[in-house]
């Protein structure tokens, strides 16, 4: 199977071009289909097998077919991740992907003076990428709110859980609109997981790899 049969628009038909990429990784072949059709997905998935790719291609897929501006001071794509360097690198993979559609992506996490992130997201962004306790500052602050999220995307649940991120997790759920696609992984399946998962996810496609 190529990506050229998985029906991705052009745009990102031309971005895995240009970077080289012909052959879906398994866990992007079991999930990039069903999450085009809008289901909700649950990932078992290590790094390094392409998860990232896995929720970002349909995602950006679902922007190129659903054109429009984001509300202000929200986001059309949130995707949360337990730590600032990984969230700077799916920020990275989402601008890689998308770099031939109109995109406007935005990463923040604390640790770094907070203005520049609330300036950054005056105007609505595309795709929010965010570390739990920065996003709820700035949440706090009117920065940010969670009204426009359309897909919902959180990352390494099982390090999320393991940093204590389960209770601003929750509060994060709390403020996303009910009407939303959501995609969850994580790279193990304990039951406190298994459980924050199906708090989340309406009737999901599992996979694993
Ligand atoms: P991830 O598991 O998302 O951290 O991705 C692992 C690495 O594999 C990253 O460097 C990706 O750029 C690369 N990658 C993802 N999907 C593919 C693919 N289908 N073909 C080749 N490389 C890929």
């Amino acid at each position: 199977t190529t990506f050229q049969s998985l029906g991705l628009s052009e745009p990102l038909r031309k971005a895995l071009a240009a970077k080289g990429y012909e052959t879906p990784t398994p866990i992007q072949l079991q999930a990039i289909p069903p999450v085009l059709e809008g289901r909700d997905l649950c990932g078992i998935a290590q790094t390094g097998t392409g998860k990232t790719a896995a929720f970002a291609l349909p995602s950006l897929d679902w922007l190129a077919r659903n054109p429009g501006l984001p509300p202000k001071r929200s986001a059309r794509i949130l995707v949360l991740s337990p730590t600032r360097e990984l969230a700077a690198q799916i920020a990275e993979s989402f601008r890689d992907y998308g770099r031939f559609q109109r995109l406007s992506v935005a990463c923040v996490f604390g640790g770094v003076p907070i203005q520049k992130q609330i300036r950054a997201l005056v105007s609505g962004v595309d795709v929010l990428v965010a570390t739990p306790g920065r996003l709820l500052d700035l949440i706090d602050q009117r920065a940010v709110h969670l009204k426009g999220v359309e897909i919902f995307v959180l990352d390494e649940a099982d390090q999320m859980m393991d940093l204590g991120f389960i209770v601003p997790i929750r509060k994060v759920h709390g403020l996303l609109p009910q009407q939303r696609q959501t995609l969850f992984f994580s790279a193990t399946m304990p039951k406190a997981i298994a459980d924050l998962g199906s708090a989340f996810l309406t009737d999901p496609v599992k996979v694993s790899v």
